[in-house]
């Protein structure tokens, strides 16, 4: 445990009945054997002053922090099976034989950028802000879910950082359209081409992902808080 206000508080007496332990009251946590000793700054008589000023640390350390920088993770993977399917990819259609079964239209990548975002935010995610038992969201453009997220991230104060994200498909080859899809995607979320990353593998004929039967897509982003934007 970091060493809070109250124990710098306390540090001198601490010091003075524990002299073994005055290292511990500088700037590190209080040593192992000395908690086990019972010689922790809480083991100290407090007085109700003290007690106040430890609730009120408390209070602080519950409040949400303003952090500079936040990273989040998404990730997403559909089935693909030939039919009316289509394989849409960052808002673009990629010729296939098989598409994505979905209740929208399936764009894992913009699916996986919506929730690294709302990761990064510790808002809830894709799926439960757009559920897929709702018919209004039945067939819907996945911009729209991008789009809600990055409203999101600006309420709460941050920019776009950057972005990485790996698309995993066996079949077709993406590197054709890797650079519409990242122009596409750096449309949508109003963001340089240098802070926008497009990376594709196959699963080396491994699994349902590497059998052209499903697409998985990862993606992790860093917002960074408005203030500090250059
Ligand atoms: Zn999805």
């Amino acid at each position: 445990m970091p060493v809070t206000r109250l124990q710098h508080r306390f540090a001198p007496q601490l010091a003075r009945s524990h002299s073994h332990s005055r290292t511990a009251f500088s700037s590190k946590p209080v040593s192992t054997p000395c908690r086990r000793r019972g010689a922790g700054p809480r083991c100290a008589m407090a007085s109700p002053a003290d007690i106040k000023l430890e609730a009120m640390e408390d209070a602080d350390r519950r409040r949400a922090p303003a952090l500079p920088y936040r990273i989040g993770h998404g990730f997403d993977l559909h089935r693909l099976e030939e039919g009316p399917y289509k394989l849409i990819l960052g808002g673009l259609e990629i010729p296939h034989d098989r598409g994505c079964v979905a209740h929208s239209d399936g764009d894992a990548l913009l699916h996986t950028v919506t929730d690294a975002i709302l990761g990064a935010l510790s808002q809830p995610d894709i799926g439960q802000l757009f559920p897929d038992s709702d018919p209004k969201w039945k067939g819907q453009t996945s911009d729209v879910f991008v789009k809600e997220a990055v409203r999101l991230m600006h309420d709460h104060g941050y920019e776009l950082g950057n972005l990485d994200a790996t698309i995993i498909l066996q079949r077709p080859k993406l590197s054709p359209h890797k650079e519409r899809i990242r122009e596409n995607l750096c449309q949508l979320l109003d963001a340089h081409p240098s802070t926008i990353n497009i990376k594709a593998k196959t699963h080396e004929k491994v699994d349902s992902l590497g059998e052209n039967r499903s697409i998985a897509v990862h993606a992790v982003c860093m917002l960074i808080r408005k203030d500090l934007v250059q």
